[in-house]
């Protein structure tokens, strides 16, 4: 930005953005499927966006400054609590905050010299980067390739006396299925060790989908040997963006999850959240929309996500070649065994529709990713009929063609010995453009050079790729 000698209007900035976003995919109309949540109501999201500025400016930093915040906070919380088996919670930015802050009670906690966390390889990122950030191992667990839920046995190996915390998702993102929480909790209590639930992006859609007549096993707080559980407002809430609850069990966890410093000559600092100066926005924001849509309107909207979702997998098991994955809830994932899935994603692109792409990994094969959300079910047949379109146009144009030698070219790179700027001509001479402005490119080579890599070089690249898109 050239920094302006004069300030801008309103208008003027307004107009700008509009111009700024106009690539961007649309947040509303459910052509997307992931990333965003749309209830199809516009009037709720309205709601949402007006608490979220009247709230802006106000500081969580400080609650005796702010009580306002404290009031809300509890009732967030307590709404939550109440769906999801009591305990003792703290508003946080999203899921990697509260998995985070899970995470750090366990570790402060159990207190072991060399902390390691079992998960499944399902779980989310965002335990690998808690342990990253926090010094923890990851010990990951296979799943059952049949149904991707957590081997219950494989968890029991992977445990020690160094375990501090053992993690079952409800559901897990990747294929929607929910582990068998009762029985690792189970396993983790007996082993007095703690078990956290990633609720993420369950915890405000399973008890709905419920009481709209699926068959949901218990998976909260009120499950023995849990003892804290992450529920993104965020998501299944509906709320806008920077809003989930962490809840533990028992409210001395909590206190762990807590950070306080007198350790300077300035205000004193008492944080329930990695964040300290944070705008209760997205407060406002969650505390208008579960007041906005009330229990009748999540109802309907979980009835509609249950009716979204049987008849796109219904849909999807009718077109030739492509397989669900996992018999999830409302998450479903697909792939298929004669077409490419990466090329079906940028065919779909193409018509209008985002598709989520997901690499291999553990035995899992490259699929495609779908979000049902209340919105999903005006447009299912929509998607489909560009699902199928899609699926045929990949089958018809094969696989990406990856230049030959490419990947052992990647394989062998010493990553830290390139600068950015060369790394972005290497990319480049292989057709993948990622100067700024250079529009949508088709991703299904990108896809598939990353597939073909260990994760470990994933990652390198990826790093890489981020940076030099800011460069
Ligand atoms: C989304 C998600 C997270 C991480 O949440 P963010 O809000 O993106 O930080 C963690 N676990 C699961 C299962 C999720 O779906």
């Amino acid at each position: 930005m050239n920094l302006p000698r004069i300030g801008r209007t309103a208008e003027d900035l307004l107009a700008e953005l509009a111009r700024l976003t106009e690539h961007d995919l649309p947040v509303r109309g459910g052509q997307v499927t992931s990333y965003v949540y749309d209830t199809g109501r516009p009037e709720v999201h309205d709601a949402a966006a007006r608490a979220y500025a009247a709230m802006l400016e106000v500081n969580c930093l400080d609650p005796t400054a702010f009580p306002s915040i404290v009031e809300m906070e509890k009732q967030v919380v307590g709404a939550v609590a109440d769906l999801l088996g009591g305990g003792h919670g703290i508003f946080t930015s999203g899921g990697t905050e509260s998995i985070m802050l899970a995470v750090k009670a366990a570790r402060d906690a159990a207190s072991r010299p060399r902390p390691n966390l079992v998960l499944p390889v399902t779980a989310h990122p965002a335990f690998h980067k808690a342990a990253h950030y926090l010094g923890a191992e990851v010990r990951p667990v296979p799943v059952d390739l049949g149904t991707f839920k957590a081997d219950v046995r494989a968890v029991s190996a992977a445990m020690d006396e160094d375990t501090v915390l053992v993690v079952a998702s409800a559901p897990s993102y990747p294929q929607g299925v929910i582990d068998p929480v009762g029985e690792i909790a189970a396993i983790a209590a007996e082993a007095g060790v703690f078990c956290h639930v990633d609720a993420c992006v369950g915890g405000w859609l399973l008890p709905w989908l419920r009481e709209a007549g699926a068959d949901v096993p218990p998976f909260d707080l009120s499950v023995p040997g849990v003892t804290s559980i992450s529920c993104d407002l965020h998501k299944f809430g509906y709320a806008p963006k920077g809003a989930s609850v962490v809840l533990f069990a028992d409210p001395a966890m909590r206190r762990r999850a807590y950070f306080a410093s007198a350790a300077w000559p300035g205000y004193t600092i008492i944080n329930a959240t990695v964040q300290s100066s944070r705008s209760a926005g997205p407060l406002g924001g969650a505390w208008a929309t579960l007041q906005a849509l009330g229990r009748e309107g999540y109802v309907e909207l979980g009835r509609a996500t249950l009716e979204a979702a049987d008849r796109l997998r219904a849909g999807l098991a009718g077109i030739g070649g492509l397989r669900v994955l996992g018999s999830g809830s409302t998450l479903v994932a697909f792939t298929s065994d004669d077409a490419d899935v990466f090329v079906l994603a940028d065919e779909a692109r193409a018509r209008g529709w985002f598709l989520q792409p997901q690499l291999s990994y553990a035995g899992i094969p490259a699929n495609l990713h779908i979000t049902v959300t209340g919105v999903t079910l005006a447009g299912v047949d929509a998607m489909l009929k560009v699902i199928a379109e899609s699926a045929e146009a990949a089958r018809r144009l094969g696989p990406p063609v990856v230049p030959d030698g490419l990947v052992e070219l990647i394989t062998g790179l010493d990553l830290d010995a390139l600068d950015d700027a060369t790394f972005s001509e290497l990319a480049a001479s292989v057709g993948v453009d990622l100067r700024p402005g250079s529009g949508q490119p088709r991703m299904a080579v990108v896809n598939a050079v990353l597939d073909a890599l260990p994760a470990e070089l994933r990652e390198a690249i990826l790093v890489r790729f981020l940076s030099v898109i800011y460069s």
